[in-house]
């Protein structure tokens, strides 16, 4: 049997006016009765909502407003939602909680418009996490069950397209995890920048960094956990993004995998204000085209396919040299999900 993805077509989405949320409200509607998602759930649940806030400087990303909408219908229900995040791997704002926090509460992620607390997966500086086969997930995701994943679809520089899968394999990672699809390597300790002020060697729970003859270098002790890349005041300390396209996106299938496996999840595709880069880039970007509209399935596979298959004569005319579908195979062979779906417009 294919999988449903549930449509909502909304050309001008970009724009959350009352009558786009009115429009939303039915979408959920439709969506949380035909899943079935929230009726089984027996009681009162913390239901963790995977969102990102957007970087500093930039206006592309999913506007809170929709994320509102999502919160309220959970707690009609009974249920507590958290909006989810983690730190990013590379040096800016968002690599701690004190200042992503901050950004998010610019971008109108309060408490008091959204009604969901803030919680940061990975703790302070992302170096905070459990391991699942392996892979270095967001602590605090621990002990959340239930996930709606909430995801702006737009293009990706490295992976043609960043959808519901990457939201959820790369964005709910700590930040350690991050380092391990970004690069094949250990983090290393850039000389030039460097000042000897020796607090990335008091950080390290590994005590990996190590003053040798005239230098701070990480060692073979080291398990990639970043942390030391939040602390140094410099940042002088880099990681190597040597990783392919490929390897990239099935890395980030499998921690996508590792991640829904335990998991009761629901996943949303924003099809709205589709820009040619991720929301991690600092400058607000022109669209690629015009907004088509809000997909969701329970199946992050299909929902991927479907929303690639609106967008990817535009995706591969901008990124001609990467094959976006890779992270679409593994999914499936992983058993993510299937490729095949049955589109249902409501
Ligand atoms: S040296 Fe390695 S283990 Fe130590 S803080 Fe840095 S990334 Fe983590
Ligand atoms: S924290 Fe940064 S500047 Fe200080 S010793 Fe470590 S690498 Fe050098």
């Amino acid at each position: 049997m294919k999988s449903r993805v549930y449509f909502l077509p909304l050309t001008n989405g970009k724009n959350p006016d009352a009558e786009n949320i009115k429009r939303f409200n039915s979408f959920l509607n439709v969506v949380f009765k035909e899943t079935k998602f929230l009726s089984s759930l027996s009681s009162r649940k913390r239901i963790g909502i995977k969102v990102h806030f957007g970087e500093e400087g930039r206006e592309n990303y999913l506007k809170p407003e929709y994320v509102r909408e999502v919160c309220l219908f959970l707690g009609q229900d009974g249920h507590q939602p958290f909006l989810l995040e983690s730190a990013t791997l590379y040096q800016g704002v968002r690599q701690e909680e004190k200042t992503h926090f901050l950004v998010a509460q610019k971008h109108g992620f309060t408490l008091k418009k959204v009604l969901a607390p803030i919680i940061f997966v990975d703790g302070k500086k992302g170096e905070s996490y459990y391991e699942v086969g392996g892979k270095k997930i967001g602590q605090k995701l621990r002990l959340i069950k239930f996930l709606i994943n909430l995801a702006h679809f737009k293009g990706h520089l490295a992976t043609g397209f960043g959808g519901a899968l990457k939201s959820i394999g790369m964005g709910l990672a700590a930040k350690g995890g991050k380092l391990e699809m970004h690069s094949v390597s250990i983090p290393y300790i850039d000389e030039s920048k460097c000042t000897f002020c020796g607090s990335c060697a008091e950080y390290c729970p590994r005590e990996a960094i190590r003053f040798h003859q005239t230098r701070y270098l990480i060692t073979n002790n080291c398990v990639g956990c970043c942390g030391c890349l939040t602390v140094c005041p410099n940042s002088a300390i880099k990681i190597k993004w040597n990783t392919t396209s490929e390897e990239l996106q099935s890395k980030i299938a499998e921690f996508a995998h590792l991640i829904l496996k335990d998991r009761h999840t629901l996943h949303f595709n924003f099809l709205i204000d589709i820009t040619p880069n991720c929301d991690c880039l600092p400058k607000t970007e022109e669209p690629i085209m015009p907004d088509i509209g809000i997909l969701a399935s329970l199946d992050p596979v299909a929902l991927d396919q479907a929303s690639y298959d609106m967008t990817k004569d535009k995706i591969k005319e901008i990124y001609p040299n990467l094959n976006p579908e890779i992270i679409l195979q593994k999914g499936e062979e992983m058993g993510i999900g299937q490729r095949e779906y049955e589109l249902y417009e409501v």
